[in-house]
């Protein structure tokens, strides 16, 4: 099949991609943030928010500069300390101040490279994956969204369970939404108190339950979210029942590595890794992701089973050139039986 079939090629199945701070900092490196601002680890991000003074004389740390240690440590102490107040206030502060370059990062890339049917769940705190779905729902449908540890930009409304940019106003009862709470590294996560992370945890692992193609995306799984790792085994079930499912892993660590991480998802060879997004099936086939898994694993003809690429060029001045790439791609979705829901 050629790559022109390939575009035409149009039906459905949803595809989940999970993202952590990795996919950020990869971003940021590509594409510089705005004023040149890095993108925090939880490994520097003391350092780099700028607040080493606020942490300084915390017993039991050994002297750890990890934020998750730093902070979860503090609040096994004393969780009303003022100085874990302060450390909040400044790291809203600055991820609030975030802002993505004006031209075409690998947000913009991810967010056009999924449809209405797909879901990205984000771990991350910083405004990009919300700054870029906003430069683009113009243009055409985008996926949908769940910010499971909160977001700067995000605002939420109680009474009717919807949720919008910070500083603008509830569609429905017209009043103004209220900032989420960031969800902090604390050793016993509450992902079900708060009813705007308890709507989004519901929403990713009813996804992450039927999900046939599942994309983790610098996303590090670590110590201190061992209840966020339970939750989405729990929704995955156990790899042996998931043996048409396919993993891809994006990151920079090594492939040992990975496949120990996620050995509780990864049923035998069915899993990908690259560490370069441009090598991801997100860049390969853009917009037509969980097709080309279909045509590989469960082909219908001979044909299907070899399908060409579409991949998309990894250089665009402007991100009107990268949505005039997408056009084509568009334009078989709409003239198509096959309704995205
Ligand atoms: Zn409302």
């Amino acid at each position: 099949m050629n790559r022109e079939e390939g575009i035409k090629r149009v039906y459905g199945g949803p595809h989940l991609v999970i993202l952590g701070a990795g996919a950020s900092i990869a971003s940021a490196l590509r594409d510089p943030e705005v004023n040149g601002k890095p993108l925090p680890s939880m490994n520097n991000l003391i350092e780099i928010v700028g607040f080493a003074e606020l942490v300084e004389g915390i017993s039991g740390d050994n002297g750890s500069s990890n934020f998750e240690l730093v902070y979860s440590k503090r609040h096994e102490l004393d969780p009303g300390s003022a100085s874990l107040r302060q450390m909040e206030e400044k790291i809203e502060a600055y991820f609030n101040s975030l802002r993505l370059p004006p031209t075409p990062t690998i947000y913009d890339y991810l967010v056009l490279s999924l449809r209405r049917k797909d879901l990205i769940a984000t771990f991350n705190w910083d405004p990009f994956l919300y700054d870029a779905c906003h430069r683009h729902h113009d243009f055409t449908d985008l996926p949908r969204i769940a910010y499971l540890h909160g977001n700067v930009r995000i605002g939420y409304c109680a009474e009717d369970h919807t949720k919008g940019l910070n500083g603008t106003n509830c569609s429905k009862c017209d009043l103004p939404f209220i900032p989420t709470r960031l969800l902090y590294p604390v050793l016993q996560k509450d992902y079900t108190s708060d009813p705007f992370l308890r709507s989004e945890w519901n929403a990713f692992s009813k996804f992450l339950k039927h999900a046939k193609l599942v994309t983790i995306f610098g996303y590090g799984a670590p110590d201190s979210d061992v209840e966020a790792v339970d939750i989405m085994s729990k929704a995955w079930g156990s790899p042996n029942e998931r043996n048409l499912d396919q993993i891809e892993v994006i990151d920079i660590v090594s492939e040992d590595e990975i496949r120990n991480r996620w050995d509780r998802f990864i049923h035998t060879h069915h899993y990908d890794y690259t560490d370069n997004y441009f090598q991801s099936r997100l860049a390969m086939f853009p917009r037509r992701t969980f097709e080309a898994y279909m045509h590989q694993f469960l082909p219908a003809s001979i044909e299907e089973a070899f399908q060409e690429p579409n991949p998309i060029p990894t250089e665009f001045d402007t991100l009107g050139q990268l949505r005039e790439w997408f056009t084509a791609l568009i334009e078989a979705e709409t003239t198509s039986e096959f309704e995205d829901k």
